[in-house]
């Protein structure tokens, strides 16, 4: 593919505000790096001076909030966010404010977040074993579509998956044939067997479930599985729900 049709392409994966005008944004200074190299950079992370740049420019903070509509910052990221020590904080601003990112906003209020910022206020935490756990916490956003009993028996089940980052944990929350809700939980490391693993489901309002289950050695790594209960009783909280998965202490 020419580098052309592939700025066309970012240009509509970000869905610009900002494309109004054809060849510049007004903001758009010359530091400012390419649509591609944003989009690179949402994996790889950015270099210093690109990240000192970006921190300070209006176009590039804009440009990066559009990406985290799809993208989501981590949780790391939101948890910099939440110390008021976050490196895009415009572009958090626009994705947490104006534009709502429920899920976001959901991990920002999560118990996780709030029990992690109390160690770090009362001095307990290394910053970098911090960034190493929170890398690994597995998030994931769903929508029940259904939730009347004619409706449900054709739908096809309820299933959410999350995933962390760093691929070290993965979880599915999942309607089971017999109408009940289940939670797996899979490490491809068999050395985490034994450790416990927390899941906080979280309603779009009201407070969250809270799960604990322990890994257990499995020919693919180690594997968790628990029979949370009656499908019904938890329509409500999946209609729009948030679900961290998360390495105990
Ligand atoms: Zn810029
Ligand atoms: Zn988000």
């Amino acid at each position: 593919m020419s580098n052309e049709n592939l700025e066309g392409l970012v240009r509509g994966y970000f869905a610009l505000e900002l494309e109004d005008i054809p060849a510049r944004h007004r903001e758009q200074t010359d530091q400012c790096p390419s649509l591609l190299r944003f989009v690179e950079a949402s994996r790889e992370g950015w270099g210093a001076q690109e990240q000192e740049h970006i921190s300070s420019c209006g176009y590039c903070q804009k440009t990066l909030a559009q990406q985290l509509r799809f993208t989501h910052p981590s949780v790391w990221q939101l948890f910099l966010h939440l110390l008021g020590r976050g490196a895009n904080e415009r572009a958090m601003e626009i994705h947490l404010e104006e534009d709502g990112c429920a899920t976001c906003n959901h991990v920002l209020e999560s118990p996780l977040l709030t029990r992690v910022k109390r160690l770090v206020e009362q001095g307990e935490e290394n910053l970098e074993l911090l960034e190493a756990w929170l890398r690994g916490v597995a998030v994931g956003a769903g929508k029940l579509s259904y939730t009347g009993a004619f409706a449900a028996e054709e739908a096809t089940a309820f299933m959410l998956r999350a995933e962390s980052s760093n691929k070290s944990l993965s979880a599915t929350l999942r309607e089971t044939v017999s109408n009940r809700l289940r939670l797996e939980v899979a490490s491809p490391d068999p050395n985490h067997a034994g450790r416990k693993v927390i899941a906080e489901l979280t309603p779009k309002e009201g407070n969250p479930t809270v799960i604990t289950v322990t890994l257990e050695a499995d020919e693919d790594g180690c594997f968790a599985v628990r029979d949370i209960g009656p499908f019904g009783d938890y329509a409500r909280t999946l209609k729009n729900c948030c679900l961290l998965v998360y390495f105990d202490k």
